[in-house]
């Protein structure tokens, strides 16, 4: 072999081994990629240069792309869930078995769940109640269906209204709401109207016999007279009923008083002074009157009320009237203004009347509520006096109060507080 063909063998050698060494350099490097791509961590990408530096930036890119889209996601979704967190409506959602796959903690609280260890529950099983139950049972109910809550007693109703709509394949999404200050709100709004009518066909009833007695029966004049004067009455107390139902509404209806106006607390005493005399002398009709009392602190003389006039002496004459009405003869009837220690203003009227038991007071100042129905009605009573006093007062931003013993008789309190009450300047 000649020096030449020697040369030649092995610079192709050499070029074999460089070959050789270059592909296991190039093994090497595309190895290092195959396991950093395994795992993808961006912190830990190797450096090159060359093929495998182009494939590693690409690599880096559409991984930091994904990464990026899923954060996005990620926070999309966190935001979601928040916002549904912070409904005040419950969402609580199940798949296709029933199962509670999420529920935000508005709907654990009504539904008394838990938001993680109930996941993946059967709802069914965890709501026994039977009108439940029932609903889940229709296939696609239109309405919702009102259940007692989770933290449901008799004495503090709470009650959930629950609306299901279908989603998905086969998922459900239950949306809970507290209906409870509605629902009570119905019932007042049906009792009202019930005993408004009921209040209004009892006198209507009486008046219409009256009509047909003196239609079809052939009556003196003494008996007409007699028949008719019956009938006023039933008349006046329609009247009042009306007046009083007038008097709330427009109390409901009103913005708050302007108390900048100011009426002199003298002239609203005078006002209920002749007004008590006047129905102390009509009830008891010759016979001996009850006594009555008014009493002012000389310091408060010329001291004026903040608020309407019109509400404030409607407040003070109804507690007076009431005074009157259930004070049998020859009680006394006693009505003192003063000051309170922390500067509020009261004006007590105490009677000696027949009192009421103490069960009774909590519930006096609602709608139509009497302790003695028939004596109430006797008396020209509409049920409505009290809760007249009760919302004039709120609006005042004053307060009743009242004390009773039976057989010792009652106390009713007007108090404004110091800010609600000027002396004159
Ligand atoms: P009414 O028009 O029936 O008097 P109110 O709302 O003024 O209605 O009073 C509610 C109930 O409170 C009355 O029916 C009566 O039973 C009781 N009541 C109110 N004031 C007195 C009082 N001074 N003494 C005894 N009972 C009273």
């Amino acid at each position: 072999m000649g020096d030449q063909q020697l040369r030649s063998l092995y610079v192709l050698l050499g070029a074999l081994i460089a070959g050789l060494l270059w592909m296991l350099v190039d093994a090497w490097r595309g190895y290092r990629v195959r396991s950093w791509l395994r795992h993808g961590d961006l912190a830990m990408a190797p450096q090159m240069s060359g093929w495998w530096g182009v494939v590693l930036d690409r690599a880096r890119k559409l991984l930091r792309d994904r990464e990026r889209n899923i954060n996005a996601g990620e926070q999309r979704l966190k935001d979601f869930l928040s916002a549904i967190q912070a409904s005040p409506n419950g969402v609580l959602m199940l798949d296709a078995q029933a199962q509670i796959e999420w529920c935000n903690q508005t709907a654990a609280t009504h539904l008394g769940v838990h938001p993680e260890r109930d996941v993946m529950q059967r709802v069914g099983n965890l709501l026994r109640d039977p009108i439940f139950t029932a609903y889940m049972a229709v296939e696609n109910p239109v309405d919702p269906v009102v259940i007692a809550g989770h933290r449901h007693r008799m004495e503090r109703p709470v009650l959930i209204s629950v609306q299901r709509h279908r989603y998905g394949e086969g998922k459900q999404l239950l949306l809970t709401r507290d209906v409870t200050l509605l629902e009570q709100a119905e019932a007042m709004r049906r009792d009202f109207v019930a005993n408004v009518s009921h209040e209004i066909r009892t006198p209507l009833t009486v008046m219409s016999g009256f009509v047909e007695t003196l239609q079809t029966l052939p009556l003196t004049a003494d008996e007409q007279k007699r028949y008719l004067a019956l009938m006023a009455v039933q008349a006046v107390r329609m009247q009042g009923l009306v007046e009083d139902l007038l008097t709330l509404s427009r109390l409901e209806g009103s913005p708050v008083p302007n108390f900048l106006n100011t009426t002199p607390l003298m002239s609203l005493l005078k006002t209920c002074e002749s007004e008590a005399r006047g129905l102390s002398d009509v009830i008891s009709q010759g016979a001996a009157a009850q006594i009555i009392q008014f009493e002012v602190n000389p310091l408060l003389g010329g001291a004026s009320l903040m608020g309407e006039a019109r509400e404030l002496q409607s407040a003070l004459s109804n507690l007076v009237s009431n005074a009157v009405r259930y004070t049998p003869a020859g009680g006394q009837i006693q009505v003192n203004v003063d000051q309170g220690i922390d500067g509020s203003l009261f004006i007590a009227v105490r009677d000696t009347g027949p009192g009421i038991a103490a069960e009774h007071l909590p519930r006096l100042t609602e709608r139509f509520y009497r302790v003695d129905r028939s004596r109430s009605r006797e008396s020209g009573g509409t049920g409505l006096g009290l809760a007249i006093v009760k919302h004039v007062m709120q609006r005042h931003g004053g307060s009743l109060s009242i004390t009773s013993e039976v057989g010792q008789g009652s106390c009713f309190k007007l108090v404004f507080p110091s800010t609600r009450w000027c002396q004159p300047t």
